[in-house]
């Protein structure tokens, strides 16, 4: 699980709506330079934080990396010049405050970049001028990107950096490279099925600040977005901080009843368990009470806490910390980062033990000559879904996207597929349909690290919906027959 962290700045406006925006792209491409860049104007990185940045990079040897290690801040990541969290940056522009999530591009923590993703309302894609790298098939990407279409971001803007490096160059290759790199993304973008009318492509200088703050430098040669349904008396988009003030706020559901997927649990000595996570529906307070899932835990919310201040209410689409009361102290100590938090009494707050997806494959087959490596009934990935990872068994194929007409009962799923199946997780787990609660109906597979299938819960499916439906039970999925079962004629049960 990526470790979601947030600085400690205290002055977030509540008035002002919230966007959660993900700074995906390949590594070395500028993200977290960028990020620190962001926050030099609107987060907390003030002169005298940034000169004790300089010091660090310049005794790491990485002077370049100054910015950067705003918001890589394990030492580590600052040894290494590589971001593995995806760290949570809250700032404040004119129009919004937003949630920064400065995601992974290392091929290694595509899962922590997964939660990053997951979170956001909006992509910030970073590629450098130099872009091939990225835009190869082995670059990280077309990975995020694929991950930011289909796990929810509804917008993109992608900066193409460092053309400062091309100006000291040669400056008539300025618009020439802009215009290659961005119809390189814009390539991927629209394979996705992402409508390249609304991206908005700027070229930058992350580290120089160059086409990031409005009124401020910007490359000569670019000549601005223009928005696709402009409203009169609209301006040409220029920098990036006008792109994002161009966007129109997020809708936050708040008629919904309360989820709250834990993302980590920190035990604080003399002060008991702090439940740490996003309120992705309805809100949360003290005095309220609560129930958590799997695990059962019937508790009262002792304190909510953002910001390290402690605050009225948890609301939708806001990081918090909350300690309970509870007269079960084993099941207090077992809460662990993955569990749900609902009320304490919602009928529909509850345990399936399947799932029906609807999802895209993104496992290839095997070279030919080898055993075909499409996905089949029994693969077992494991499965991100809110902040719970349980290996999940795909115990039916339903049916899958031909090549013009959908192939029921299929046997073997691409590449590139889309496809629709029964799940079955090997420990219990609450996955809610995307249908009903958009933000948690969100998944991803990963089979040893390499990430094999995105996609949606379609519907939560009890045992006798599965045994009706798709003549499918528990004992099916496990191997393990109830007692009592009709024996075959091998013996087996
Ligand atoms: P990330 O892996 O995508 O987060 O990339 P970083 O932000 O860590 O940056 C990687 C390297 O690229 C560092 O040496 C940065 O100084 C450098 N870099 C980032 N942005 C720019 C830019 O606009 N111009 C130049 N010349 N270098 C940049």
């Amino acid at each position: 699980m990526a470790v979601l962290e947030s600085n400690t700045k205290p002055l977030i406006s509540i008035t002002k709506p919230l966007i959660s925006i993900s700074i995906i792209g390949h590594v070395d491409s500028g993200k977290s330079t960028l990020c620190g860049q962001l926050a030099t104007r609107f987060g907390p990185l003030n002169k005298r934080e940034q000169d004790k940045l300089t010091k660090i990079a310049s005794e790491n040897s990485k002077t370049s990396f100054a910015l950067a290690y705003f918001s890589d801040r394990t030492e580590q990541e600052r040894k290494r010049g590589v971001t593995i969290q995806t760290t949570l940056v809250e700032m404040e522009t004119s129009k919004f405050r937003v949630n920064f999530l400065d995601c992974p591009g290392h091929a290694d923590y595509i899962k922590n970049a997964t939660s990053g993703c997951k979170q956001s309302d909006l992509s910030v894609v970073v590629v450098p001028a130099d872009f091939q790298a990225s835009c190869s098939v082995d670059g990280t990407l077309k990975t995020h990107l694929t991950l930011a279409a289909v796990l929810g971001s509804k917008q993109f803007i992608v900066c193409i950096n460092k053309l400062d490096e091309i100006a000291a160059k040669n400056k008539t290759d300025l618009e020439t490279t802009f215009d290659a790199a961005s119809a390189a993304v814009g390539k991927l973008l629209k394979k996705l099925g992402v409508k390249l009318e609304s991206v908005i492509f700027l070229p930058i200088s992350a580290l120089n600040g160059i086409g990031v703050f409005k009124g401020g430098d910007v490359f000569p040669f670019y000549k601005g977005f223009k928005p696709a349904n402009p409203e009169p008396g609209y301006e040409l988009i220029m920098t990036l901080e006008e792109a994002i003030n161009s966007q129109k706020a997020p809708s936050r559901p708040t008629d919904k009843p309360l989820r709250l997927p834990i993302s980590s649990v920190c035990r604080v000595p003399g002060q008991g368990i702090i439940l740490c996570g996003r309120v992705d529906y309805g809100s949360i307070k003290k005095g309220d009470q609560i129930k958590i899932l799997p695990i059962d835990l019937t508790a009262e919310v002792k304190n909510v806490q953002a910001h390290k201040q402690d605050v009225e209410a948890g609301i939708s689409g806001m990081n918090i910390g909350f300690s309970i009361i509870t007269k079960d102290k084993i099941k207090y100590e077992a809460v662990k980062a993955g569990d749900m938090v609902g009320p304490a009494i919602d009928p529909e707050f509850m345990l399936y033990p399947f799932y029906t997806i609807s999802a895209v494959s993104l496992k290839g087959k095997a070279k030919s000559g080898q055993d075909e490596k499409g996905i089949k009934a029994g693969y077992t990935p494991v499965l991100s879904c809110g902040t719970s990872n349980i290996a999940t068994k795909f115990v039916k194929l339903i049916s899958a996207q031909g090549k013009d007409t959908l192939v029921e009962d299929p046997t073997i799923i691409s590449k590139d597929q889309r496809f629709s199946a029964l799940i079955y997780p090997s420990k219990q787990a609450l996955f809610e349909s995307y249908k009903k609660f958009p933000f948690l109906g969100k998944f991803v597979c990963r089979d040893s690290g390499v990430l094999v299938v995105v996609g949606q819960i379609s519907e939560c499916i009890s045992e006798e919906k599965a045994k009706s439906t798709y003549n499918y039970t528990i004992a099916d999925a496990t191997g393990i027959k109830p007692v009592g079962a009709p024996v075959d004629k091998k013996g087996k049960k």
